[in-house]
């Protein structure tokens, strides 16, 4: 590991300041650190952020729900609030990681955590995320875990994170500071495809600190559905995972939300899958007819076509759970 300074700033304005152009913020350190040992980062500074006053989780004037930055996973995820209103959060993040790595994590780090791509990790490979141009070992490699929408020849990786494809499917937003003063960022515009700069997973700034994530009103919390699906029963990522919210008017669907993970490099929704099924009775064939069109123009590679068809399913069996309401409390 490489040499680094460290500082513990208590007030937001300050770690913003103290952050060098190489230097990194800390609140967990469930990935950064790993990072950090297999030589993939090496800032030359950590500012730690854990002293800095983010650690509220409140109700907004809208009705909607503040969660700070430094919130640990677990903490969302058992708070009454969000298992009220919105259990598909609570849902999606008690299917990722474990408790103890749960019990670490923050709201913030949760979604700027790093894809689990191997050849990201192996420094002894290229990737053009970890070291731009060197190109992508993967895209002839082992590409089982990898995307298959969204991707272009420079990065086929997806996020690895289940509770950012439920913030998606929520719309929830993102809240930061940076030199430039305070700004709020979309769920569906925090994270990037790769373009032609798969170094850059979401379009925070450099300097730019995650202070909480906001959740609107509306929670979804009769019909919702959180669908992943993996090589474990437990501590692994998702191959497919799909978040579905509905709100139904009797036997028809009045609103539909599904927002997909393991299959692109951010949490993947398309609005006319949705508006497809406005309207309509929630039926498995109308399910399946959303499944097709979420899906639309999705190319696997060598070892991971089968998310393809498995995705469709997936999606069927979430929106098919959503309007049972069986996971309501
Ligand atoms: Fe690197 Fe992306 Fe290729 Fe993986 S898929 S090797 S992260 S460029």
């Amino acid at each position: 590991m490489n040499r680094f300074s460290y500082s513990k700033p208590q007030q937001v304005t300050d770690a913003i300041q103290q952050l060098s152009d190489t230097g990194r913020f800390i609140a967990g350190g469930t990935n950064l650190l790993d990072l950090m040992k297999e030589n993939v980062a090496r800032p030359d500074q950590l500012v730690d952020i854990n002293a800095l006053p983010l650690r509220e989780i409140e109700t907004t004037q809208a009705g909607g729900l503040h969660i700070g930055a430094l919130v640990k996973n677990s903490t969302v995820a058992y708070h009454p609030d969000v298992e009220r209103v919105y259990p598909l959060l609570s849902q999606a993040i008690l299917a990722g990681a474990s408790a103890q790595l749960r019990n670490m994590a923050s709201t913030g780090g949760n979604l700027l955590q790093r894809t689990r791509c191997y050849y990201f990790y192996d420094i002894g490979t290229p990737c053009n995320k970890r070291e731009p141009g060197s190109g992508c070992g993967a895209l002839n490699g082992q590409n089982r875990i990898h995307a298959v929408l969204g991707h272009n020849d420079q990065c086929i990786a997806v996020h690895p994170s289940d509770m950012a494809v439920a913030l998606a499917a929520l719309e929830a937003s993102v809240h930061v500071s940076g030199p430039e003063g305070d700004r709020v960022i979309p769920m569906s515009e925090f994270h990037r495809l790769p373009g032609d700069t798969p170094h850059l997973d979401t379009n925070l700034g450099q300097h730019e600190l995650i202070t909480a994530v906001e959740l609107p009103p509306r929670g979804f919390a009769e019909n919702y559905a959180y669908v992943k699906i993996r090589d474990r029963a437990s501590y692994a990522f998702a191959l497919v995972s799909v978040a579905a919210a509905l709100e139904l008017n009797g036997d028809n669907i009045g609103t539909a939300r599904i927002a997909l993970g393991g299959v692109a490099h951010k949490p993947w929704r398309k609005p006319e899958a949705e508006a497809l099924l406005a309207g309509k009775p929630a039926t498995e064939e109308n399910f399946r007819a959303a499944a097709e069109l979420l899906m639309q123009g999705a190319q696997g590679f060598e070892h991971n076509s089968f998310k393809i068809e498995l995705a469709k399913r997936a999606i069927v069996r979430a929106l098919s759970e959503a309007a049972s309401g069986v996971n309501a409390k």
